[in-house]
């Protein structure tokens, strides 16, 4: 019997970049600070090549930080008249459930290459059950790609479910943890944070 095993390497790297924002509304320009963190993981088969699976893992959190910070965006309300520009919402929107979309192409992939690994499987088996071939080869990866696909469409309907701007001019509802909207001080130069508008 065969025994595979393998030491996985997990790795996380933060970033931020300070977003320049001009509101579609009022056209006041802000600013804030859109924090991310990147995550990788890479597996050293049987031990072997422990430091080049921990520098892979470690360079995939690197890549998955930036494009994070370049595609995504936070929920910050401008601070004059309390609008949230689309192209938040829309950055906003792609962070979140995130995992729906592994979780889709891990299932694709798996499931396909079972249903076919099955049917060679069942084709070298006895005669009997070789009728069955043609279901487990092309019925099982349109099964799991359909529910890979499910999987895809739910991931946008929750997302589709994120409407700040739903009581606008009344100030959103912000996730936990979004940061606060800075303007530029004209005296110092500095961003401060901005004094936001209640209504
Ligand atoms: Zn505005």
């Amino acid at each position: 019997m065969l025994f595979y095993y393998g030491k996985r390497y997990d790795a996380a790297k933060a970033g931020q970049r300070i977003v320049k924002v001009g509101c579609d509304r009022c056209g006041c320009e802000y600013f804030y600070e859109l924090t991310r963190v990147g995550a990788g993981a890479a597996s050293a088969p049987y031990g072997i090549g422990t430091q080049s699976a921990i520098r892979q893992a470690q360079a995939m959190s690197e890549q998955d930080v930036q494009k994070r910070l370049a595609h995504e965006a936070d929920l910050v309300p401008c601070p004059s008249c309390n609008w949230i520009n689309d192209e938040l919402v829309q950055g906003y929107r792609r962070g979140r459930y995130r995992g729906l979309s592994g979780a889709a192409l891990l299932f694709g992939i798996l499931g396909t290459a079972s249903a076919l690994i099955c049917g060679w499987y069942v084709s070298i088996g006895p005669p009997a059950d070789r009728g069955a071939v043609p279901y487990i080869v092309v019925g099982g990866p349109v099964v799991v790609i359909s529910f890979a696909c499910a999987l895809l469409v739910l991931r946008s309907l929750l997302r589709r479910l994120i409407q700040p701007n739903r009581r606008f001019p009344q100030p959103p509802k912000l996730p936990r943890g979004s940061p606060p909207a800075l303007v530029l001080d004209n005296a110092t130069g500095a961003l401060c944070v901005a004094e936001s508008r209640r209504t």
